[in-house]
């Protein structure tokens, strides 16, 4: 009897159960692009700080009515952006684009609808100007005191110019969490200038690694190759954890070949399985596994498409618990032709989502879903993942489409016919 294997849900949920809880850090605004806010943040600041001109022109004071056109001012003075406050009077001020308004003047007229007259330098209104006209009050964009970057944003230059108008020097971030990855197969070079002798590949999970962490929030603190042998790996896994590793990934040998050590040597550092074989395709001898000494390992299938899936699904889902960020939700988009799958099971497919040609969002799955190839996953800027309780899909269907990234939305890139 074979055993039924868990399906993806509950490993998530593993997952969420088993990551720490996110640490947080301050971080300079300057080098706050990327990072996760860790906590709400209030202004400190009013912005804008002062009443100021929306307009280059004159300021002038009346009542509740407009002032008429016609009306002729004296020249008291001028304000440009950066002078001091300034006392006004009955006649009017010239003044620039975000200039200080001079107290008790509380409306500008812009300087195209004016004529300026000499001896004695005064300006005729040729326009009405009501109470507030082209004036930028205090405290109409952010007040003192109010919440303006909720915990759980990734800041992105439109934050960061909020927070630097606002005077917020530093930002409360989720601390990056520390990963370390290690590629095993004794066929693997890792050196691209090396000629291929008999029997050998290149490593190309561990650059894939290498390049992926740091855009899903996290920081690679040591990366290793090492053959098909429990030793040389529980070597690395020390250096990791010596490097302060917090989440542990390799590449290959959990599946059931004679060299497939992963698992034994997980027993052998004193670890404890949480799962190993899932209801998944591809990657389903994905393992994950805890070490002791809060280290979490992930277990990825060796071949590329596995180990894509794996980083993508189940090891970002654990950086994105330490990060403070809730579970992702994936885009409905239909399906652009009919789809057959061989199994009940939840699939992960190298798609393509882009726009038709009427504008409209659809999403291709893409021929080439073997988990060896790698040149379809580069013409993939999305995944498809199925339901696992269907094996058809209409045209049209919609279906759950995730980015390449958790921390990067999809984005339709392409036409599709
Ligand atoms: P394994 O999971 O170790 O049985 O490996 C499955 C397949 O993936 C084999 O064809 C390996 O040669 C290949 N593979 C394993 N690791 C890597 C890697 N780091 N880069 C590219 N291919 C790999
Ligand atoms: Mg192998």
């Amino acid at each position: 009897m074979t055993q039924k294997l868990m399906d993806a849900e509950q490993a998530l949920a593993l997952v969420r159960e088993h990551s720490p809880a996110p640490v947080a850090e301050t971080c300079r605004v300057d080098e706050a692009a990327g990072r996760i806010l860790h906590a709400d943040a209030a202004s400190p600041e009013t912005l804008p700080p002062f009443d100021n001109s929306a307009m280059d022109g004159f300021a002038l004071g009346g009542g509740a009515e407009p002032v008429a056109a016609g009306t002729e001012l004296a020249i008291e003075g001028e304000q440009a952006a950066g002078s001091l406050a300034a006392r006004g009077g009955s006649g009017a001020f010239e003044i620039m684009t975000g200039a200080r308004m001079p107290d008790g003047l509380d409306r500008v007229i812009p300087v195209e609808n004016t004529e300026r007259l000499d001896n004695p330098p005064r300006v005729r209104l040729n326009s009405d100007v009501a109470r507030h006209q082209n004036v930028r009050h205090a405290g109409t964009d952010v007040r003192k005191g109010q919440a303006v970057l909720a915990a759980g944003t990734q800041l992105e230059p439109r934050h960061i110019m909020l927070a630097a108008a606002l005077g917020m020097a530093q930002l409360p971030v989720a601390a990056r969490p520390r990963v370390a990855a290690i590629s095993t197969g004794r066929e693997l070079v890792d050196d691209p200038g090396q000629a291929l002798v008999s029997g050998q590949i290149r490593n190309s999970n561990g650059p894939y690694l290498a390049a992926g962490v740091p855009q899903a929030g996290a920081e690679l603190v040591h990366q290793a190759t090492v053959g098909d042998n429990a030793d040389a790996f529980i070597a690395e896994v020390k250096h990791a954890r010596e490097a302060g590793a917090q989440l542990l990934v390799s590449t290959g040998a959990v599946s059931m070949g004679r060299y497939d050590f992963i698992p034994q040597a997980v027993e052998q550092l004193g670890g404890e399985i949480l799962f190993h074989k899932l209801a998944i395709r591809p990657g389903m001898p994905m393992l994950f596994a805890r070490l002791g000494e809060g280290t979490l390992f992930f277990g990825l299938p060796g071949n590329p498409a596995s180990a894509a899936m794996g980083m993508r699904f189940f090891v970002e889902p654990a950086i994105r618990h330490m990060l403070g960020l809730p579970p992702e939700r994936p885009w409905r988009v239909p399906l652009k032709a009919d789809y057959v799958q061989k199994r009940r099971m939840r699939y992960h497919l190298k798609a393509r989502l882009g726009l038709q040609a009427d504008g409209r969002l659809a999403v291709e799955v893409l021929p080439g879903q073997q988990s060896y190839r790698i040149r379809p996953l580069a013409d993939a800027n999305a995944w498809v993942v199925t339901p696992p309780d269907t094996t058809a899909l209409a045209a049209g269907a919609l279906v759950d489409v995730y980015g390449h990234s958790h921390l990067q939305p999809p984005y339709p890139e392409v036409e599709i016919a």
